[in-house]
């Protein structure tokens, strides 16, 4: 089966042996040394300097990162803008309003550009805004959003950045070094390639050091999880199988040649996709320019319902995903992400095109 949803993702022969890794307690010193090595590969992703910079390590979905992130890095005294232009976006509002945070959202329609005509405006209204919170690659439309443009609007006011970067950490571009950004959150099992179960944030010591007091929860504190890190440890027990998997998908993303050839990779894949199927009739929700190279929604055809798009291409071998919410009945959602070549984009659109010619006359 060929995974194109985004996430968990086809696995390669190489991590799925790597869950076989021997038993191992996480009080041992092999622990110790697969922990750190992971932690150093994932600072190696976007070349930054371990003094300034870590990446801690936590058990539990992407989700689990992002509220983690969230919790952890606006102090008591912040105030946090949250970008909304899909369900990622407004989960991290939600999760600010469960924590009982000052915050607010700037809402777009799902899929809209981020308006950054509103954006500025709002900022120099509200002095009191600390930290910025969005959405790098919104999963929900596949747009990419303007990090660099929310970043060059944040840096001379002297705000912080919380990115959730779930679905482009390791395939797009994100600096570090330019950008604002006091952390990211992300996990193993989207573009890094591992297995669901891992998720990490890569943050800026200093601004964990300013925030995380109080505290504003048990197991997703990252200054906790951080400290014991450094020193070898974890604060509870972690998911050691999927750190295998983890270990060795970086392994093989930095032997592949990093994020750009990844990107590269997906950029590839994501272009037959769409070719393809603009050569069958079906159009893509946004153009080329705006999207993601990782994940792309598309119009279902009209003849056709998404269940029995879905279930046709499931029995060819291949896995899509819906639209969420209102989109479910119109848009369905196609990722180059994990261990996917041009034959089975191939084999894939040769599928969907067997599908519309059992179900409507060609265009
Ligand atoms: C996948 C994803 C998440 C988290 O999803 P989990 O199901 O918790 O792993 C968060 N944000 C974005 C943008 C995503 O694509």
């Amino acid at each position: 089966m060929i995974l194109l949803n985004p996430g968990p993702v086809t696995l390669s022969e190489r991590v799925r042996r790597a869950l076989l890794g021997p038993d191992l307690c996480h009080r041992e010193p092999e622990f110790a040394q697969l922990q750190a090595a992971i932690r150093q590969r994932l600072l190696d992703v976007y070349a930054l300097d371990p003094q300034r910079w870590a990446a801690v390590l936590l058990t539990g979905s992407g989700t689990a990162a992002v509220e983690a992130m969230l919790c952890s890095m606006v102090p008591r005294d912040g105030r946090l803008l949250v970008l909304e232009n899909g369900v990622y976006g407004e989960r991290m509002s939600r999760m600010a309003e469960v924590y009982g945070m000052d915050h607010l959202a700037l809402s777009h329609s799902w899929g809209e550009e981020l308006a950054l005509d509103r954006l500025e405006p709002l900022l120099d209204r509200d002095p009191a805004i600390t930290h910025v919170a969005m959405v790098h690659h919104e999963t929900t439309t596949g747009r990419l959003n303007d990090l660099q443009a929310v970043a060059e609007c944040c840096r001379p006011r002297g705000l912080q950045l919380l990115v959730d970067s779930v679905s482009s950490f390791g395939a797009e571009a994100l600096d570090f070094h330019r950008w604002p950004i006091a952390a990211c959150a992300a996990t193993a099992n989207k573009c890094l390639h591992g297995v669901p179960g891992t998720s990490f944030v890569v943050l800026d010591r200093e601004q964990l050091a300013a925030a995380a007091r109080p505290r504003r929860s048990v197991y997703l504190d990252l200054e906790a999880y951080c400290r014991a890190q450094d020193q070898g440890g974890t604060p509870f027990t972690q998911s050691v199988q999927t750190f295998y998997a983890l270990d060795e998908a970086l392994a093989e993303f930095h032997e592949a040649g990093g994020w750009e050839q990844r990107h590269h990779h997906y950029a590839r894949l994501m272009e037959q996709v769409r070719q393809g199927l603009v050569e069958l009739g079906i159009r893509p929700l946004l153009p080329d320019a705006a999207s993601s190279v990782v994940l792309n929604a598309f119009r279902l055809p009209e003849a056709l319902g998404y269940d029995r798009m879905h279930d046709g291409l499931k029995a060819a071998g291949f896995v899509i995903y819906a639209g969420q919410g209102d989109f479910a009945r119109t848009l369905f959602r196609v990722s180059t992400m994990g261990a996917v070549g041009t034959t089975d984009i191939d084999r894939f659109l040769a599928a969907v095109g067997t599908i519309l010619n059992g179900t409507a006359p060609r265009r």
